[in-house]
């Protein structure tokens, strides 16, 4: 038969000794396209929403989404019909989904901290959620209600007190999102939603949509928000980026990602199993295996062939597996694998290892790490607690996925007495003279009647 076969690439680091940069080379990973051209696109859904308003949405819902839309705004009742509607497996599966992922979530909020410096003096660091968000949850290819769990909890637990969210207009549900996830926006109290996909959906947020007008009447506005998050296309990921410093964004994501740090003693069933779970989101996705067995390599390699002619979305699938950002890495033993996956950051980073807990505790960059045979990234995706908007591409290296922080501001509150400020006015002084800026001296000496 004519059936694609298994490509799984090794690539082997044993016996060499590489810094940091030879290994992020030397790791299986898509490399970074320019994006040049998506990203003149992107800026002409700018320049279009922010002229056009809710002229430009509708026309670009005809474009690309294939749907006649005269406002986006989902009315009241389509939720309440869709959480009516949606499957009692699910909505128990949701349920359970959103008390785990709100408890981790309430009990990450920081505490205020005041320090006193003298006496009279106080500095206080004060968390503020922001006042408004987006939330972006994707809906072309595929429909993730889990996605609108993953971005509503924490917004909700960190006191955000206007939350919209957006997905693509679907063509078979009159033009609304999909049903499953206008009722899981419904099941969290979310009322206001959007039927507006991709990078518009982002610039909407962003800018806001002034009110407007048409033959049958007034178009209410599409009020700014303060924060964008949610994962998306290419065209959403160019257009958080585009407005960021307009608005705040979580993490940029890529194509989704898994690292398994394994030893001779994995169960190859399962690495495979996690492996193909990864590569069935995306032909782009990233399955990567680090271990220091050449043994269990091979062994991999026999189960993904086994479990890839069974699984559904096999073509996807075998396509993610045989790309560039795919394969095994074999390493010389536990600390170069722990250095490998340090050097790669990846977004989810499973150990399977004799005393994973161990291994765990010494990897300083991964999005998110999954401990030993029971804890897999499908749980994850779903229904461990944690959030599965995590940061993709090596970025978690330096950002979180998606947390309670991600809605908070820190608000320094600076609270001094005249005795205390009198205290340091000659520090004062001193430094604002040191830095030519003599006129910050004169304020605190005006103060104290020497000037
Ligand atoms: P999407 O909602 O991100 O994008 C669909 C929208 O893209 C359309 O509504 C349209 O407006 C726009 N679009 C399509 N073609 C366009 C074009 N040629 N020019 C301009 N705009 C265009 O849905 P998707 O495309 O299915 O992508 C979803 C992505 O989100 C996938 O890559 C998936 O892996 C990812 N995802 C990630 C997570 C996570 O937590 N990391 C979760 C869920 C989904």
């Amino acid at each position: 038969s004519d059936a694609p076969t298994l490509t799984f690439r090794t690539t082997d680091l044993r016996g060499r000794s590489l810094g940091l940069a030879e290994l992020r080379a030397a790791m299986p990973r898509l490399a970074a396209s320019d994006g040049s051209g998506v990203e003149d696109v992107v800026r002409g859904i700018i320049a279009d929403v922010r002229s056009r308003g809710f002229g430009a949405l509708r026309d670009l819902a005809h474009r690309f989404d294939g749907v006649e839309q005269r406002h986006p705004r989902v009315p009241a009742e389509a939720l309440a019909a869709a959480l009516e509607g949606l499957d009692a497996g699910v909505r128990d599966a949701l349920t359970e989904s959103i008390a785990r992922a709100r408890a981790f979530a309430e009990a990450q909020r920081p505490q205020d901290v005041t320090v006193r410096p003298a006496e009279g003096a106080s500095v206080t660091q004060r968390w503020v959620p922001v006042g408004r968000v987006g939330l972006y949850v994707p809906g072309g290819l595929a429909v993730y209600p889990s996605s609108v769990v993953m971005n509503v909890v924490p917004a909700q637990a960190a006191g955000v007190q206007s939350i919209a969210l957006a997905s693509p207009p679907q063509k078979d549900n009159g033009g609304l999102p999909h049903p499953t996830i206008l009722a899981a926006a419904a099941l969290l109290g979310i009322e206001e939603v959007y039927a507006i996909g991709g990078a518009q959906a982002v610039i909407a947020f962003a800018y806001g949509v002034p009110a407007g007008a048409d033959e049958r009447g007034d178009l209410a506005p599409i009020e700014p928000v303060d924060v964008v998050t949610g994962p998306g296309n290419i065209f959403v990921a160019t257009a958080k980026r585009l407005v960021k410093g307009v608005v705040g964004i979580d993490a940029e994501a890529g194509p989704t990602e898994i690292a398994i740090l394994a030893d001779a003693t994995a169960d190859p069933a399962l690495v495979a199993a996690d492996l193909i779970s990864q590569a069935e989101h995306d032909p782009r996705a990233g399955s990567v295996l680090v271990t220091d067995s050449a043994e269990l390599v091979e062994r991999v390699r026999g189960e993904l062939a086994a479990q890839t002619s069974r699984t559904k979305h096999r073509d996807r699938v075998l396509t993610a597996l045989a790309g560039e950002q795919s394969g095994a890495v074999l390493v010389d033993g536990l600390d170069a694998a722990i250095a490998v996956c340090d050097a790669y950051a990846a977004e989810h980073l499973e150990i399977m290892t004799a005393d994973a807990p161990a291994v765990a505790a010494r990897i300083r960059n991964a999005g998110a790490i999954f401990v030993g045979d029971y804890s897999p990234v499908s749980l994850g995706d779903y229904c461990a607690g944690s959030n599965h908007v995590l940061p993709t591409s090596g970025t978690a290296a330096f950002s979180s996925g998606l947390n309670v922080a991600t809605f908070l501001r820190a608000i320094q509150v600076v609270d001094y007495s005249e005795s205390a400020l009198r205290g340091v006015a000659g520090h004062i002084r001193s430094l604002s003279d040191a830095e030519d800026l003599p006129a910050h001296g004169d304020a605190v000496d005006v103060r104290f009647g020497s000037r």
